[in-house]
Formats: C-alpha cells, structure tokens, sequence
C-alpha cells in the first residue's frame, strides 16, 4: 500500500480546502482501515468551507473534511474481529466514549464527549480513513454505494421520524433541504397518513412532491398556518418534523400542530430563537423532542432495513454524483441551491 494518499483539508483559518497529499493513517489494534469509494456533501462541511462563525469556534486546522461516506475495509487491527479486508462498510462518524453514563445506557448518540470524524478529527474526503471497529457498520450487499454514501444523513431522517412516531399520523416537515427531503419517503415507508412539505425553493418543493409528499406550501405564502390546519379538520397537524433550523418556521411549524401533538426539532438554528412557551408549547401541551445524530445502532438497522426494501429511493435526492477534485463547484451548487444530495466519487472508477 502507498504511503501517501489524496486528502481535501481545511490547512489554514480561511475559507476554501485544499486537495494534498499527506500521510495514510496508522491504525491501531482495534482499529479498520477503509479504503473510501464514495462520500457525501453536507450542510456542516459548507460551513466548514465558508468558514462561518460555527466554523471558527469549532474546527482547529490541519483538518481533513468529510463525515459521510461507504467504502471497502483495506486493513484491520489486530483485535478486530467483526469485518475483513474487502468487505464493504459505512461508518458512524460520531465517536463516542463508551464509558460515559449516556454511553453505558444506550444513549451514546448523545455522549457529551462525542468526536466527530470531518470536525474534531480527520475525515472522509480521503482516499483512506482510519475508523474504531465499534463505528464500521457493515453494508448488505442490496445497498447501492451511492445510498450507502449519505446513510449518515438519511440516519438523521430516520431517527427523527422513528422518534416522533408517524403511523397512521398527519405530518408537516419544515425545511426540505436534503434530510427534509429524506424523511418524506421515511415517513410514507414507517405509516404516516399524509405529509405536507414546506420550504422556500421551488425546485426542492417539486422534488418534495416526486418523493411522495401530498402538499407542498411556499413558507412565504399569508395565512400558512390556517392553510395546513384546513387540510387537518381544523385541529392541526399531529407531527412537525423541523428540519430548516429557522427562528420563523419554527414558529410557524409549532402553531400548525394540534394540542397533544409531538414536534421533533432536527434543523440547527444559527442564532437564538425566541419562541412563545405559553401559546406555541406549554398550554398545547406539546412534546418536543430534540433530535441529534442517529441511535447507535438501531437507527442504523432501520435505515438498511427501509433501503433495503425498497421503499426508500434516494435517486431523486442525489442529484450530483461529481469527480472528488471537482469540490469547488459542489460547495457552488450547494450555495445557489441548485443541488438536493451531492456525492463525492472518491475512488474515481
Ligand atoms: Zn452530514
Ligand atoms: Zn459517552
């Protein structure tokens, strides 16, 4: 194996990356090292690219970028026992301690000693990455590497629509960026009844609409909520599923569901929101949940088991498979909207 590898780094406190060559990371005993195929492009890694406010505070550079992807195990440790060389595998990017109370009683996705791999320590936009066994997850064979790619964002999707419980259940999903667009299939495939399917982008919203949404709203248009409430006998919607982490559709989102419904909040809003506790949560008596990450693992059982059946087709939201030095114009498409789900062809075969 070469020394070397291709890596697209953050090596300076600027905006942009930088493609280089730098060393193939060491693993240790139990450690996997995976030969990267193809990987994702997320919201967290143009802010990174951007280099915004969030960015500043969070990511120390020299820092290898990327936290979604699927590839092939080149290389195990010496105490690994659960994948071999050539198996095909995804990972969990969020490395948790394991030792902490939330890792000790199943809530690691919530470890408040959590790294993660693209942010706090080297990622995925590389020909090689070196992952803890406990993180590989092992793909099945009916998985397509594309699907395999994004599991970690559609694992988002899947934890908030598993957590809010959809079955036989109205749905309104604010913000239908790639993961909003994600959890509407989820959410057809786990029961929801209809789903209706709000944002700003007229391409997004049409693309809401291929993937089995029953309405879809302009955020903008007057008397929104009144709208959403006439479809649902007047009562309002039993689920919100936020996904835009706007101060303004959370609100709106709040006020279209019904008293006793459930909001689950996935979208990060990039300031304080001020919200009305009285009216909007406490007297609907509300349950609001606060969604991060995905479950370690059974979060990931259920996106294999939905892909696998065939019910969720991310073909519509991938809308760019691009060649891995071709970042720039990926972090361009993303900016002026015009891409839903953008994949790095790593490998390049
Ligand atoms: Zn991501
Ligand atoms: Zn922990």
């Amino acid at each position: 194996m070469a020394s070397t590898m291709k890596a697209l780094s953050k090596l300076a406190p600027e905006p942009g990356f930088v493609l280089h060559e730098v060393p193939v990371p060491k693993i240790g005993p139990t450690e996997v090292l995976i030969r990267v195929e193809k990987a994702g492009v997320c919201g967290t890694d143009a802010h990174i690219y951007g280099w915004d406010k969030w960015a500043q505070a969070r990511i120390h550079p020299p820092l290898v970028i990327g936290h979604e992807f699927m590839g092939t195990v080149a290389e195990v440790g010496s105490a690994v026992r659960s994948v071999k060389p050539g198996d095909r595998v995804s990972a969990e990017g969020h490395i948790a301690d394991l030792t902490c109370v939330l890792c000790r009683t199943g809530q690691a996705h919530i470890c408040e000693h959590v790294k993660i791999i693209g942010v706090d320590r080297d990622g995925a936009f590389a020909d090689y990455i070196a992952m803890p066994e406990y993180n590989v997850w092992k793909l099945d064979p009916a998985i397509p590497d594309e699907f395999a790619a994004v599991f970690d964002p559609l694992g988002n999707a899947v934890h908030t629509v598993m957590a809010a419980g959809v079955s036989t259940k109205s749905v309104v999903i604010t913000g239908v960026g790639s993961i909003g667009l994600m959890a509407i299939p989820v959410a057809r495939a786990a029961g929801a009844a209809s789903v209706y399917a709000i944002d700003v982008n007229p391409a997004k919203l049409e693309l809401a609409k291929r993937l089995g949404a029953d309405e879809t709203f302009d955020a903008r248009t007057p008397g929104l909520v009144d709208e959403i409430k006439a479809r649902t006998n007047g009562d309002g919607v039993e689920v919100l599923l936020e996904m835009s982490g706007s101060g303004s559709a959370i609100d709106a989102g709040l006020q279209m569901v019904r008293n006793g419904g459930t909001a689950a909040l996935l979208g990060i809003p990039s300031d304080d929101v001020k919200i009305n506790l009285a009216e909007r949560i406490i007297f609907k008596g509300l349950t609001v949940l606060g969604i991060n990450g995905r479950k370690m693992f059974e979060t990931w059982y259920q996106t294999q088991a939905l892909v696998k059946s065939g019910r969720v087709d991310l073909r519509p939201i991938i809308t760019h498979v691009l060649p891995f030095d071709q970042y720039d114009r990926a972090f361009e498409l993303m900016k002026n909207g015009e891409a839903a789900k953008i994949v790095l062809d790593v490998k390049g075969e």
